[in-house]
This record gives C-alpha cells, sequence and structure tokens, in this order.
C-alpha cells in the first residue's frame, strides 16, 4: 500500500537529485570556464597574449531599439526603448572609422529587429565586409523575404540566427505577442538554410514549456540548423518584469537533463547548445583586458549584454577615443561586486535588475 511518507520521501529524493545535478553542472561549466580565463591570464604574463586590444576582436551592433514583434521575455525591452539616436548615416561612419583603426573580425548585429533597417543594414554591413568582418545576424525572421535573402548571402557568417521558441504556432506566438510570427520565422530559418547560409536556431523556454524540447530539437533540424541554441528566459529587461517566465530550480534540473537526452540523440547530426549559466560567463571575463562590446541603439558602448555597464557614448563622440579608454573595465570593482551579486541559478544580481534599472557608466 502506498504510503504519504514513502511519496514525501521518493519525491524529495526526486528534487535533490535534480538539486545535485544542477550543481555539478554549473561546477563543470564554472571550472571549464576558470581553465580558459587562467591559461588567457598566463598567456599575457608570458607575453604571448596582448594584454590590451588597440580595437576589439568583435563588436555587437545593436542597430535599432524598434521591433516589430513585443516579446514577453525581451532582454532589452526593444520596441520600449526611446527613438534611436543612431542613424544609419552615424552606423554608417562609426564602421568606417573601426575600419579605419584596423577592422574587427566578427561584427554581431543585433537589435530590435535589424531587418526594419532595409537597404541600410546592408549598406552598414557592406563597409565592414569590404574590410574582411565575418558576421552573426541575429533576427526573428519576420520580415524575410527572398530579396533580402538574396542580399544576405553574400556576406561571411558565423551564422544568422532565427529565434523560434517552440514547435507550435501557439506557444511561440503567445510569447512573441504577435499572430503569424511563428509561421514567418520557420518560413525564414528555411529561406537562410536553403541559401546554403548557416542556420542557428535560437529557442527561449518557459516553465511550461520544457516538455516541448525534443518537438523544438525536430524542428531546427528539419529547417535546416546547424545549431540549435536553447536557454530559459533571462531575469533581464521584459523577462526580470514578467517574472512568471522564470524557471525555478527544479524546472531548470529537467531542462538541463532533456537537453542531454536530446544532445546524444542528435550527436553528429545537429549541435545543440543550452546557453551558458550568466555567473560563469561573466566569470570568464573578469580581470580579462577587454576585447568586444555592444554598441547601442542611444550610441552607448556597452561592456557587455548581461553586465549593465556603459564605456561611453557615440552620439557625438568617436569611437577608437572612446575605445582607448575602455580596455581595463572588467577589473573595475563594481563589474567585480556586480558579478560577485549574480545568483549561480537564476542568473539575477542583487544589485542591479539588468535592462530595467538604468546603465551604470565607468
Ligand atoms: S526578443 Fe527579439 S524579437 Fe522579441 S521584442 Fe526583443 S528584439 Fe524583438
Amino acid at each position: 500500500m502506498r504510503s504519504y511518507a514513502a511519496l514525501r520521501e521518493k519525491w524529495e529524493n526526486w528534487l535533490s537529485d535534480f538539486d545535485e545535478y544542477l550543481k555539478k553542472q554549473l561546477h563543470l561549466e564554472r571550472q571549464q570556464q576558470k581553465k580558459a580565463t587562467d591559461e588567457q591570464k598566463q598567456a599575457i604574463e608570458n607575453g604571448t597574449y596582448p594584454a590590451a586590444f588597440s580595437m576589439p576582436l568583435s563588436l555587437q551592433f545593436e542597430l535599432t531599439g524598434r521591433c516589430n514583434l513585443k516579446c514577453r521575455h525581451c532582454y532589452n525591452r526593444s520596441g520600449d526603448l526611446p527613438p534611436d539616436a543612431m542613424t544609419v548615416e552615424r552606423w554608417k561612419e562609426i564602421s568606417k572609422e573601426i575600419v579605419k583603426h584596423g577592422g574587427i573580425f566578427e561584427c554581431i548585429i543585433s537589435g530590435g529587429e535589424p531587418l526594419l533597417l532595409g537597404d541600410g543594414l546592408f549598406d552598414i554591413m557592406d563597409i565592414l565586409h569590404d574590410d574582411g568582418t565575418s558576421f552573426m545576424l541575429i533576427s526573428n525572421g519576420f520580415s524575410m523575404t527572398n530579396d533580402a535573402i538574396k542580399k544576405l548571402k553574400k556576406y561571411r557568417y558565423r551564422w544568422i540566427q532565427i529565434s523560434i521558441d517552440g514547435s507550435t504556432e501557439k506557444i511561440h506566438d503567445e510569447l512573441r505577442q504577435v499572430a503569424g510570427s511563428w509561421e514567418k520565422a520557420v518560413n525564414a530559418a528555411l529561406m537562410v538554410a536553403d541559401a546554403g547560409i548557416p542556420l542557428a536556431i535560437a529557442n527561449t523556454m518557459k516553465p511550461e514549456t520544457i516538455e516541448d524540447l525534443p518537438e523544438m530539437v525536430r524542428l531546427a533540424y528539419s529547417c535546416g540548423a546547424s545549431l540549435l541554441i536553447t536557454g530559459e528566459v533571462f531575469p533581464s529587461g521584459r523577462g526580470a518584469i514578467n517574472e512568471e517566465l522564470l524557471l525555478n530550480n527544479e524546472q531548470r534540473g529537467r531542462f538541463w537533463r532533456l537537453i542531454d537526452e536530446q544532445r546524444n540523440l542528435f550527436a553528429k547530426r545537429m549541435q545543440i547548445q543550452r546557453s551558458m549559466s550568466n555567473r560563469a560567463q561573466l566569470e570568464g571575463v573578469l580581470d580579462l583586458p577587454v576585447s568586444g562590446g555592444i554598441i547601442r541603439p542611444n550610441g552607448d558602448i556597452r561592456l557587455d549584454c548581461i553586465a549593465p555597464f556603459v564605456m561611453g557614448n557615440l552620439a557625438k563622440d568617436s569611437f577608437y577615443e572612446q575605445w582607448q579608454k575602455s580596455r581595463n573595465c572588467w577589473q573595475d570593482q563594481r563589474v567585480k561586486d556586480y558579478i560577485e551579486s549574480v545568483d549561480l541559478y537564476s542568473g539575477k544580481s542583487a544589485l542591479h535588475q539588468n535592462h530595467v534599472e538604468g546603465d551604470i557608466v565607468l
């Protein structure tokens, strides 16, 4: 006969099992990051790796704060932002300046929705492309057209990333708040893959959709993706405001286990990546020279998407001058305190709400 005490014991074992599993995974993730950071520090000491970069290795261009979707989990609150201070002309000037000073290896193009810039997007990309830069383009796919794909085909990519938040229209459109957005995202993914451009699909899970992962993996594979990046809602921007979208540890444990299962099933066919924990990511760059940053639609140069620190502003000033002042920002005590305040599991900081409170100028 089943007793309440026996059921309770079974339940508690199950919970603590997830707990152990999460702890182990996080420990491994942090260890790997620490090893990579220590190796880099050693190389700097030996003089085989630069102690500062005269130009960034990579930059993210948040080309606009406008978006044609209204996602409930948008980490940077696109659509709610003031009008863009950075015009296409200003982005082109900054791109030319970057090229003039030696260029960058990679540019991550994001927003908002970058396709909303129309031909302005290609004008900006052309300047960096002609200098040898590779791209990662992040889009919701809503405005992808055959004409845009033809134009996008000419650039070098790590990948074009299309966001799809579930295997069904119902799951995706509810989170993204625009009817028909799933269908358009799936079509955009197919267009990217058909054009021979490397396709990554980014997928965000909320508590009720975790069990959709196996179907989501199959959808990504059928679309021709070589990579599926899946993760939970990040406690930032509208993701932090809509707290019901965040996972608890039990849900997180279940989600991570499902990812492992699917990764084994799809090994050698499609890569499945779990978004890394915020804390591990930030610890991995702590004390290293700044090698990249994000230029925002208001012209701010931000240290990182999950670290709310601003290194300068480009609405009027030159990028090169601002960059020269920013080389040691990861060593600033305020940044260290922030990283220390980030919860290992949820990624929430006890000191500052990312993209909810205003950024901190270093
Ligand atoms: S998450 Fe992406 S698609 Fe959604 S509102 Fe934000 S920028 Fe737009």
